[in-house]
C-alpha cells in the first residue's frame, strides 16, 4: 500500500471532514499576533488563542495540515531517521467539543481502516497516571496492556508555564527487528529507529495556576499532532523519510548537481540529506515572506541556507545550486501550496542572492582566517582565541565548523570555551532583539512589508538586497 505524502494528506482531512470538523489550509510560517514564538513549530501553535479562549474559534472542531520549523532538532536532521528542520503536521482540534475517547477513537479509525495499518504493528504510550486513557486503549480498542507505555512527565505530559495543560497519548510504529538497538527492554520511548512515535494526542484537561496546582478545566480540549512525512515514511515501508516520495525526488536533484552517488560515503550522505532537509525549510520560509538577515526569522533563514550552502561545499558543489533545487521542492509541494508556483521566481532570486553573498563572505573569511594562521604560526602558537573565532563567525558570517576544520588541517585548534562565552552573549543579544521584534507586532502579512503584490512581480535585485539588510 503505495500511499504518497499528497494521498495521505488529503485522506486525512477528508476523514475529519466527515467527523464534522472545520479543514483550513495551513497557516503561514509566520506567527500572527505572537510575540513568544519565532515561527509556527506545531499544528496548534497558530490556534492558540482558540485554546485559551481569547478568541472564539470558527468551530469547535477544527483539522489542519500545518507547515512547521523546528530549528531545535536541526543536529538530527541528516542523522535520524525521522527528524527534519521542515514538516508538515496533521492534527485534528477540539475546542471545548469532544475528548478523549473520540479523539483516541478517530485516530485508530484513521490508521487502521483508512491507512489500513495492521493493528499488530501499533504501540501506544500514555502518561504514567492516566488511567482514563489506558481504559480506553486497552477495553474500547482493544490494544493488549502489555503494548501501552506509561510514561513520565517529560514524555507525555504537555505543558509551557502556567495555563491549559495535560497528559499525551503517542501511537507508535514497530518496524520490527532489523531497526531495533536489540537491547532487553527496548520498547515505546527508546532511542533508536525500532518504535516510531508518529502520532501525539494532547488531551488539555487541566488550567494549571501560579501555585502549581492542576485545576480541571470545565470544557477540555484536543490537540493532535502526526508528522506527515513520518506516516508517509512508515506508509511507504521506506528506511527514512528522506526516501518518501515528495523528498527523494528533492535528494535525487541533489545528488544529479553534486554528482556523487547516494549511499557510497555516511559523511556525504548526511550532507545530501541536510541540504534536501535545509531547501525545503528555505523555499517555505521565503514563500511566507521571511528573508535572510542577522537576526530572529531572518536568521533562522539565514543559517539555514548557508548551512545547506556549507554542506554543498563539502560535496564539491561550485558556486550558487540551492536556487535551482527549489524547483524540485515547489514541484512536489504546489498541489497543498499552489502560491509556491506564482512565487517561484521571487524564491529563487531571493535564495540566489544570499547564496552569492555568502560565496564572497567565504572568500572573505579565507582571508581573515589565513592572516589569524599566519600570527599563530609566526608566535609560536597552537590556539586560535575564542574571540577572534567570534569575529569571524559573527561580524563576517563564517561558519564556525568551518574555521574549526581549517585550523584542524594545519595543526591548530580553537579556544571552545572562550568561543561558547561569546556565543552565549551573542544569545542573550538576540533574545532581547526577538523580544523587540514581537513589540511591534506582525499582523500584516510580511510580504506585504516587501511592496510586493501576492503575484509577486519581478523585483529589481538592488531592492532586494537593500531589503535584506547585510
Ligand atoms: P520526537 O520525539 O520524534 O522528536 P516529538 O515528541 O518531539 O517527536 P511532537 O511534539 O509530539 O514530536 O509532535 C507531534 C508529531 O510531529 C510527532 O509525533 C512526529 O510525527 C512529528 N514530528 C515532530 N518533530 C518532527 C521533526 N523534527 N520532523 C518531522 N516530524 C516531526
Ligand atoms: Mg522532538
Ligand atoms: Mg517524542
Ligand atoms: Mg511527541
Amino acid at each position: 500500500n503505495k500511499l504518497g505524502l499528497n494521498e495521505i494528506r488529503k485522506r486525512f482531512l477528508n476523514f475529519f471532514e466527515s467527523k464534522d470538523h472545520l479543514v483550513r489550509p495551513s497557516y503561514s510560517l509566520v506567527p500572527q499576533d505572537d510575540a513568544s514564538l519565532l515561527l509556527i513549530n506545531a499544528g496548534m501553535a497558530p490556534l492558540k488563542n482558540y485554546f485559551m479562549g481569547k478568541e472564539k474559534p470558527p468551530k469547535n472542531r477544527m483539522a489542519t495540515c500545518q507547515k512547521c520549523i523546528r530549528t531545535g532538532d536541526i543536529e538530527n536532521v541528516g542523522v535520524t531517521s525521522r527528524h527534519a528542520t521542515f514538516f508538515e503536521m496533521l492534527g485534528n482540534f477540539s475546542f471545548g467539543d469532544y475528548f478523549k475517547r473520540e479523539s483516541i477513537h478517530w485516530g485508530w479509525e484513521f490508521i487502521t481502516e483508512h491507512l489500513e495499518i495492521p493493528k499488530e504493528k501499533l504501540w501506544v504510550s500514555i502518561y504514567e497516571n492516566d488511567d482514563e486513557a489506558f481504559e480506553i486503549w486497552n477495553k474500547e480498542i482493544g490494544v493488549e496492556a502489555e503494548k501501552i507505555v506509561r510514561l513520565g512527565k517529560d514524555d507525555n505530559f504537555w505543558e509551557i508555564g502556567t495555563g491549559p495543560c495535560g497528559p499525551c497519548s503517542e501511537i507508535y510504529f514497530d518496524r520490527g527487528e532489523k531497526y531495533g538497538c536489540k537491547s532487553e527492554d527496548c520498547k515505546p520511548g527508546c532511542d533508536c529507529d525500532r518504535y516510531v512515535e508518529f502520532w501525539n494526542h494532547v488531551f488539555t484537561q487541566f488550567d494549571k495556576d501560579e501555585q502549581g496546582n492542576y485545576n480541571p478545566l470545565p470544557n477540555p480540549n484536543i490537540d493532535t499532532g502526526m508528522g506527515l512525512e513520518r506516516i508517509a515514511c512508515l506508509m511507504q515501508g521506506v528506511d527514512t523519510i528522506f526516501d518518501i516520495d515528495t523528498i527523494k525526488h528533492i535528494l535525487q536533484g541533489v545528488i544529479q548537481i553534486a554528482n556523487i552517488k547516494y549511499n557510497e560515503d555516511n559523511k556525504k550522505d548526511i550532507s545530501i540529506r541536510v541540504i534536501t532537509d535545509h531547501i525545503r525549510a528555505v523555499t517555505f520560509l521565503v514563500s511566507d515572506g521571511v528573508l535572510p538577515s542577522n537576526e530572529g526569522r531572518g536568521y533562522v533563514l539565514r543559517r539555514l541556507l548557508r548551512r545547506a550552502a556549507r554542506h554543498g561545499k563539502l560535496l564539491g558543489v561550485k558556486g550558487a545550486f540551492l536556487y535551482q533545487l527549489a524547483d524540485r521542492v515547489i514541484d512536489v509541494s504546489k498541489e497543498a501550496y499552489p502560491e509556491l508556483v506564482q512565487k517561484s521566481d521571487y524564491i529563487k532570486k531571493v535564495i540566489k542572492i544570499e547564496e552569492d553573498k555568502f560565496q564572497e563572505t567565504i572568500d572573505q573569511g579565507m582571508d581573515i582566517l589565513k592572516q589569524y594562521i599566519d600570527e599563530l604560526k609566526d608566535n609560536n602558537e597552537k590556539i586560535l582565541s575564542g574571540e577572534k573565532a567570534f569575529k569571524l563567525y559573527d561580524t563576517f558570517g563564517f561558519p564556525i565548523d568551518l574555521t574549526k576544520e581549517i585550523l584542524i588541517e594545519e595543526g591548530l585548534d580553537i579556544d571552545k570555551d572562550e568561543f561558547e562565552k561569546e556565543m552565549e552573549k551573542q544569545r542573550n543579544r538576540a533574545r532581547v532583539a526577538r523580544q523587540n521584534e514581537g513589540a511591534q507586532g506582525w499582523k500584516e502579512d510580511a510580504f506585504s512589508k516587501l511592496n510586493i503584490s501576492e503575484k509577486v512581480e519581478f523585483i529589481g535585485y538592488e531592492d532586494l538586497k537593500a531589503k535584506s539588510n547585510v
